[in-house]
C-alpha cells in the first residue's frame, strides 16, 4: 500500500497484538464499506482477479482498473475501478457479500488493518508493520471477537499475498534506484507489462526475440510458460536485473 503519511505509533500493531473485529451479514453496515474506495491492487491481486474472472490481463486492466503514477517514485498505481453509480459500489459486491471472496485483494483481506513498509534514506533494511485503519462507519470493530494479528494473517489467507507483495517492495526499494528520480516512460512500461499485464508479458517473452538477449534456464522457461505465479516471480527477477542498471547510480 502506498501511503500519503506514516501511521502514528499508537496505530501500529505487532504480530502478537490484538484487536476486536467481526464482520457478518447481521450488521447494519454489511456491504456498505465496499464502495467509494481507493483500492490499490498489487500485481498478485491482479493475477488472482483476472484468473478467477477468466479474463486476459489486458481485458481485466481495461474493464476493472484505473491507472495513475505515484508522483514521487513514478511507479504505476493500479486501483480497482468502482462503479459509475452515485455510490460508486465495487463491481464485485453482491447481496451476499463479495463475489470474488476467495480471490479478494490484499487490502480487503487485511481490513480493518493495513500493512506498510518503508525505508528512510540511508537505511538498508525496510521497516514493515501492521496498523489499525481509521474505520469510522464500521460496526465490526465494536464486536467482541478478539483477533490476534498473526492469526488474522493466517485466517484471511494473507501469507501468499504478503510473500509475493514483498517481492514487489524489493523492486520499489531497489538499492540501485535513485530516490529523487521518478521512473522514466520506458521503466514504467516495463513494470506495467511484466507485473500487471502478465498475458502480454508472456507473449512478449515467447513471441519476440526476448529470449535471445535474456538468458533463462529450461525449468524457468517451462514454469513461466505454464503458470502465472511462476511468470510473476520471473517478472520480479527480470525487473531486478533490468530496471535500474548500475550506471544510473546508487541510493544516496
Ligand atoms: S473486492 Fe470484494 S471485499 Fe473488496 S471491496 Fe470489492 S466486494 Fe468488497
Ligand atoms: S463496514 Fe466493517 S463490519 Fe461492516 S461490512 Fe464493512 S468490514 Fe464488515
Amino acid at each position: 500500500m502506498l501511503l500519503d503519511s506514516v501511521p502514528p505509533p499508537e496505530q501500529r500493531l505487532d504480530t502478537m497484538d490484538t484487536f476486536t473485529f467481526s464482520c457478518h451479514s447481521g450488521l447494519a453496515c454489511f456491504n456498505r464499506c465496499c464502495r467509494n474506495k481507493h483500492l490499490t491492487l498489487t500485481p498478485y491481486d491482479g493475477l488472482r482477479l483476472k484468473t478467477t474472472l477468466g479474463l486476459h490481463s489486458d481485458d481485466f486492466l481495461s474493464e476493472y482498473t484505473l491507472y495513475s503514477l505515484d508522483p514521487h517514485s513514478g511507479f504505476p498505481i493500479i486501483s480497482l475501478k468502482m462503479g459509475d453509480d452515485p455510490q460508486k459500489v465495487c463491481p464485485f459486491v453482491g447481496s451476499n457479500g463479495c463475489r470474488v471472496y476467495k480471490d479478494r485483494p490484499t487490502a480487503c483481506r487485511l481490513y480493518p488493518l493495513g500493512r506498510a513498509s518503508g525505508k528512510k534514506q540511508g537505511q538498508t533494511t525496510r521497516d514493515t508493520f501492521f496498523f489499525r485503519l481509521d474505520t469510522p462507519a464500521c460496526l465490526g470493530v465494536e464486536e467482541k471477537k478478539v483477533c490476534r494479528v498473526d492469526a488474522w494473517r493466517e485466517e484471511q489467507g494473507l501469507n501468499p499475498y504478503i510473500e509475493i507483495n514483498d517481492k514487489m517492495l524489493g523492486i520499489l526499494f531497489h538499492p540501485n534506484r535513485v530516490w529523487t528520480m521518478p521512473l522514466n516512460e520506458g521503466q514504467v512500461q516495463k513494470v506495467m507489462v511484466s507485473c500487471y499485464n502478465l498475458d502480454l508479458f508472456r507473449e512478449f517473452i515467447f513471441k519476440t526475440r526476448f529470449l535471445e538477449s535474456f538468458e533463462i534456464d529450461e525449468d524457468t522457461r517451462l514454469n513461466i510458460e505454464a503458470d502465472d505465479a511462476g511468470l510473476l516471480d520471473f517478472a520480479f527477477d527480470y525487473l531486478d536485473r533490468t530496471l535500474f542498471p548500475d550506471h544510473i547510480g546508487l541510493v544516496p
